[in-house]
């Protein structure tokens, strides 16, 4: 076994490979960005390099530094996490040029499968059944669209270089096949540097099923079981699961058995995963599923399979790439319940799931699950730590197991309810909500069935009495020292004068709502929200089934498994908004200005599309906000930074 190694990752999976390590006497070596100085995995590992600055082309991506670094501290493997340069068969090359060794499959399988219409070509000839459609070299888009209509309507246009459902449109109709595949092109180019594309057969009502395989360097190759996920929003996953729901055994063995024969017909050696697109409309066939595409890497869902079959994956990853067989045999591993894994992201699932940023000033996970359950939080921050604008929005993985499918999913409503975050947007409720609802508890999930309940998904609570009131009270920065028997003398700024009632107003979702509090004689206060009921509070009040998390501006009340967010009004504020006037619509992130849909002087109505930002390698569409005649417009190109005026439209 190695003595040290060096993850080339950030984040969760570096914090997740660097526990793998320690429990097997491995030492590790982080590396880090600028933005990453004083995150949790330079934290966790027992050394950490600095190799660049904060955009991931400075330091996640610079093989050569982080080649330099593991020479420098005398690691003698590098684990690449997922991501980054996981599936870069170059960099595997560099590796191994360099006398270390590559944690994963060689440069030859990352070559084959690393672009999906090569991929798709070779499994082809082992027999795999793949997704109907065009694979081949050609790319004018006369022929693509002369494809297109052979393989027939609706269609899906992919990167061949894709991942995270990046670079993928479908089209429904033949007259927006152009302008889908500049639009795929265009974020296959931005994300992954090339904007070659396969078009395939969209499949209807389509379930996601994939297995996970690990193969040796000595000519062994095993499954362990699949995992369904389904549950994905812009083809990207949302919440996995294993075993897949309703799976029956001929399918099972068709799957696995294509999977493994995938898996022996490039040698493949480490963790990987062959990803299938199932046709369920019709219940689930053997000879209803098809190759999509294999990742020769560790999956962000690897854990619910972990959970499953009680094998450390990256334990397995150490193991193979040390030139150890693996482990056990196929009969030695067995499936025991039902696992869950819901990525929790700081993003509004209310505008159309656009990514945030922000520092979470307040972070809480659920420690315990009911009985009979486990629960498993996978992450790489901690209160304080900020999401930045420079990586993968995500917080935590939530993962959940338990004796079946029923009590795991249960389990994982509940650990996601419990989950408190404060100072970033995240889908924590939307979690929630999929979690509890009867069409995705019943397993009946296609890839579709996100889009068609969005709202329902969506829509968020508005706070009741007792929130608004912690809330106020909270606003107020009232604390009741021990010392003193004045209750207003921890009031900042307001002790001087006692007013005997306080107006404190708050904002919620752009809504003003103001509050009176009183102080009472018992070191207490009466807090009465306009038009709502009055509570009597301490100031350091635990409420049950309550969390009020203040920061700066802000007081966040998590409330019963639900989070408010208030912003605390500041008169100051308001009055610079009013004085800039208040039509104009800012950038919700930093980003590219990419495509701009509209010219100074146009009338336009609420909801058209006004420009396309590039943020966080995805495209995002920003809309009218309401009727009106453009001012002015941001240019093509532009980078703009959070907050930035986009659109200015005439008084
Ligand atoms: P798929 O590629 O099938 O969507 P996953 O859902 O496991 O597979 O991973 C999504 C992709 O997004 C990965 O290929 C990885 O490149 C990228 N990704 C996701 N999260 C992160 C992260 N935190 N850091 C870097 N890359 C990430
Ligand atoms: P990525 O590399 O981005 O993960 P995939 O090829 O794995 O790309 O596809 C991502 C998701 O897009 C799939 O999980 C599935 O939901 C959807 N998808 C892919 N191909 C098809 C298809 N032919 N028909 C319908 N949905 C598809
Ligand atoms: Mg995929």
């Amino acid at each position: 076994m190695f003595s040290k190694i060096l993850i080339a990752n950030r984040g969760e999976i570096a914090c997740r490979v660097i526990r793998t390590a320690r429990k097997m006497g491995v030492k590790t070596v982080a590396v880090y960005s600028d933005a990453d100085a004083r995150s949790l995995h330079v934290a966790m590992a027992d050394e950490a390099v600095h190799i660049g600055g904060s955009p991931v082309a400075e330091s996640y991506l610079r093989g050569d530094v982080i080649i330099a670094a593991a020479k420098a501290t005398g690691a003698e493997a590098i684990h690449p996490g997922y991501g980054f340069l996981s599936e870069n068969p170059d960099f595997v090359d560099q590796v191994t040029a360099a006398g270390l060794v590559f944690i994963g499959p060689s440069a030859a399988s990352i070559r084959a499968m690393g672009l999906k219409d090569a991929a798709k070509r070779l499994m082809e000839k082992a027999g795999v059944p793949v997704v109907p459609g065009y694979h081949g070299e050609a790319q004018e888009i006369v022929i693509l669209a002369s494809k297109a209509r052979e393989i027939g309507y609706p269609v899906l246009i992919k990167a061949r270089a894709g991942g995270g459902g990046k670079g993928m449109r479908r089209v429904d109709h033949p007259d927006d096949f152009s302008d889908a595949l500049s639009g795929a092109r265009r974020e296959a180019k931005a994300a992954f540097g090339d904007d070659r594309v396969l078009v395939e057969k969209y499949v209807d009502k389509p379930r996601h099923i994939e297995v996970q395989v690990f193969g040796d360097n000595h000519g062994n190759a095993v499954h362990l079981f699949e995992r369904d996920c389904s549950a994905q929003r812009r083809h990207q996953k949302v919440i996995e699961e294993a075993p897949a729901p309703g799976m029956t055994p001929e399918l099972r063995t068709a799957m696995t058995d294509a999977a493994v024969k995938a898996a022996k017909a490039i040698g493949y050696s480490g963790a990987g995963t062959i990803e299938f697109i199932v046709d369920a409309s019709d219940g689930l066939k053997p000879d209803r599923f098809w190759f999509m595409e294999m990742n020769t890497r560790l999956q962000v869902e690897h854990p619910v399979t972990e959970m499953v079959t009680g094998v450390d994956l990256v334990e397995w990853q150490l193991r193979v790439a040390a030139g150890e067989e693996l482990p056990v045999g196929q009969d030695g591993i067995g499936l025991d319940g039902h696992a869950f894994e819901a990525r929790l992201y700081a993003e509004d699932p209310a505008k159309g799931f656009l990514p945030a940023i922000g520092t979470l000033h307040h972070l809480s996970f659920p420690s315990e699950s009911a009985a009979g359950t486990d629960i498993r939080i996978e992450t790489g921050v901690r209160q304080g730590d900020a999401i930045s604008p420079f990586y993968d929005p995500m917080i935590a993985k939530v993962v959940t197991h338990g004796a079946d499918r029923t009590t795991a999913l249960d389990a994982l409503a509940d650990a996601v309810s419990r989950t408190e975050v404060a100072g970033s947007t995240t889908n924590a409720a939307f979690l929630a909500a999929l979690a509890r609802d009867p069409d995705f508890a019943s397993g009946d999930v296609d890839t579709g069935l996100i889009e068609r309940k969005q709202d329902e998904l969506t829509t968020s609570a508005a706070p009741g009495s007792r929130a608004i009131a912690l809330a106020a009270l909270a606003a107020t920065g009232a604390t009741t020292p021990a010392d003193s028997d004045d209750p207003w003398s921890g009031l900042a700024g307001y002790a001087h004068f006692n007013p005997l009632v306080r107006r404190t107003a708050l904002s919620f979702g752009g809504t003003e709502i103001v509050a009176h509090i009183s102080a009472r004689p018992d070191g207490r206060f009466d807090v009465r929200p306009e038009g709502g009921e009055a509570f009597v509070l301490a100031a350091e009040t635990t409420e049950a089934g309550a969390t009020v998390a203040a920061w700066p501006g802000h007081v966040t009340v998590f409330e019963n498994g639900r989070s408010f967010d208030f912003a605390i009004s500041d008169p100051f504020a308001r009055a610079a908004e009013i004085g800039e006037g208040t039509s104009s619509m800012r950038a919700p992130m930093p980003g590219l200005v990419k495509l701009v849909r509209a010219a100074k002087g146009d009338k336009v109505t609420k909801g058209q599309a006004m420009l396309v930002l590039e943020a966080m390698k995805m495209e995002h569409t920003i809309t009218a906000t309401h009727d009106g005649v453009i001012q002015e417009i941001a240019a093509e190109g532009a980078q703009v930074t959070d907050g930035t005026v986009l659109v200015r439209f005439e008084e």
